[in-house]
């Protein structure tokens, strides 16, 4: 009954609290500059359950790949 909910981020979390899996609300808690961190609530007794870091676009501060103009200006060259 609950493996449909696997593929979720975290839709049901165990909770202390309530001693079961509850469906949980997700707070926006800060805005970090790597990305949001979420924490994630009971959604019967707003107990905190987790947090969570989310990193939509990550900021390209050293390129780890090389990037498709990188072969354009190679191929310019030769
Ligand atoms: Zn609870």
């Amino acid at each position: 009954m609950t493996q449909q909910f696997g593929e979720f981020t975290a839709s049901e979390l165990y909770c202390p609290k309530c001693r079961r899996a509850q469906p949980v609300r997700e707070k926006l808690l800060l805005v970090l500059p790597s990305g949001e961190l979420h924490e994630y609530l009971c959604a019967r007794c707003a107990t905190s359950l987790g947090e969570r870091t989310v990193t939509s676009s990550p900021v390209p501060s050293r390129p780890s790949v090389a990037p498709p103009t990188a072969l354009r200006t190679r191929r310019f060259l030769k």
